[in-house]
């Protein structure tokens, strides 16, 4: 395939240039686009982080005065410390047909191909508005666009369709899995070892509760509730870090441990965060209580979303597919920001060129076809939002 029947080539290039490493400024990368559409006369509003560094960015393109459809993507990247790397990862590089570096399948492709595409739909005139949703901290765990979507709330008009450019391959995805994660701390009293009797072990109860943590995900796993849909078709629980003590030595008074619920977009996650909380209080804290009256547990949040569904036959999943040319859909276990859109009552699929088999890894690629596909759903979308 010819690069040059290609119009967002040189835009996929541009993007990649920018390090948007999760950890880093997105600053650049927010302020080149802001200019681009400046230049198209589209005006766009920033929502920053706490410290100024990172920005989302929200513009209505076309007619300010009725809902249209929404084009989400994330700006940032996952590193690429420790990867293997053949090529520079931020300088786009050609070869048999596909473009290599950080990004190109999630998700500045598809960033790009909206981004070019706006010329010529304003040139045709657009009846129906395109909204753009640009936003950073997607890949530690959709933490930035929430501004964005609180910012929504001050709009003229609420979009009304959202599609996600997740790389799917341009298949309809109609749902995927929520995320909740949390980190729990146990309190517990130190002393020395050979007294055990006087002190609260925090590593021994912790080493409680993700025993709990692994039989709940056993049960699920064997109980269901089950949509054979995603890949598992269940819920999933599991512990990734866990910290604690200080010397063999000494009973010890602290430690973490970080767990993660992956549920099922129809499964209420909160009877089974009680699940946890409750068996800790009630199970193990009395005995704790006995020795000291400090100890106990604290709970904290981490970065977490929601799962997403909506009908296969929706408007917005029809209207998805006819972009896509591709009348199936799927459900996918990897989370987007598709579901905090659709918490904000936009109907939201996810769409995106690329093939998310390619992201997240060294030489992270998209092929030249993913883009043409990419850039013939903005044309068939064009043909549907344009005048003429
Ligand atoms: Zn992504």
């Amino acid at each position: 395939m010819n690069t040059k029947d290609l119009i967002s080539i040189d835009m996929i290039k541009r993007l990649v240039s920018f390090d948007t490493t999760s950890r880093n400024s997105n600053l650049l990368l927010i302020e080149y686009i802001r200019d681009y559409l400046a230049d198209l006369n589209i005006d766009s509003h920033l929502s920053f982080d706490d410290e100024g560094k990172k920005a989302n960015l929200y513009a209505t393109c076309g007619p300010q005065d009725r809902p249209g459809i929404l084009m989400s993507g994330h700006t940032d990247c996952v590193p690429v410390d420790g990867q293997d790397w053949k090529t520079d990862p931020f300088t786009v590089h050609e070869q048999d047909d596909c473009l290599y570096g950080r990004g190109t399948t999630d998700m500045k492709s598809f960033i790009a191909i909206t981004l070019a595409t706006l010329p010529p739909m304003l040139e045709h005139g657009l009846k129906i508005p395109i909204h753009l949703a640009f936003s950073y901290d997607e890949e530690i765990g959709c933490v930035g666009v929430h501004r964005l979507i609180e910012q929504l709330d001050s709009m003229p008009t609420k979009p009304k369709l959202c599609f996600v450019g997740e790389p799917t391959s341009l298949q309809v995805v109609t749902g995927h899995k929520g995320k909740y994660s949390v980190r729990c701390h146990v309190h517990g009293l130190e002393c020395h070892s050979a007294l055990t009797h006087q002190g609260v072990n925090a590593v021994e109860i912790a080493a409680e509760l993700v025993t709990l943590l692994r039989k709940i995900g056993q049960r699920l796993r064997e109980q269901g509730p089950f949509d054979e849909a995603f890949e598992p078709p269940f819920t999933t629980v599991h512990t990734g870090l866990i910290q604690g003590g200080t010397a063999l030595n000494i009973i010890p008074k602290s430690c973490w441990f970080e767990y993660e619920i992956r549920n099922l977009p129809d499964h209420d996650v909160t009877l089974l965060l009680a699940e946890i909380r409750d068996y800790a209080e009630q199970h193990l804290l009395p005995d704790m209580r006995k020795v000291s009256d400090q100890a106990g547990f604290s709970w904290e949040t981490l970065p977490s979303y929601p799962g997403m569904t909506v009908d296969e036959d929706s408007e917005v999943a029809n209207t998805a597919k006819g972009l896509c040319g591709n009348p199936s859909s799927a459900k996918v276990s990897f989370g987007t920001e598709g579901g905090l859109f659709q918490v904000a009552g936009i109907p939201t699929v996810v769409c995106g060129p690329g093939n998310i088999s390619q992201a997240h890894k060294p030489n992270e690629f998209i092929s030249l076809d993913q883009v043409a596909r990419g850039e013939a759903f903005a044309s068939r979308l064009m043909a549907q939002v344009c005048d003429a």
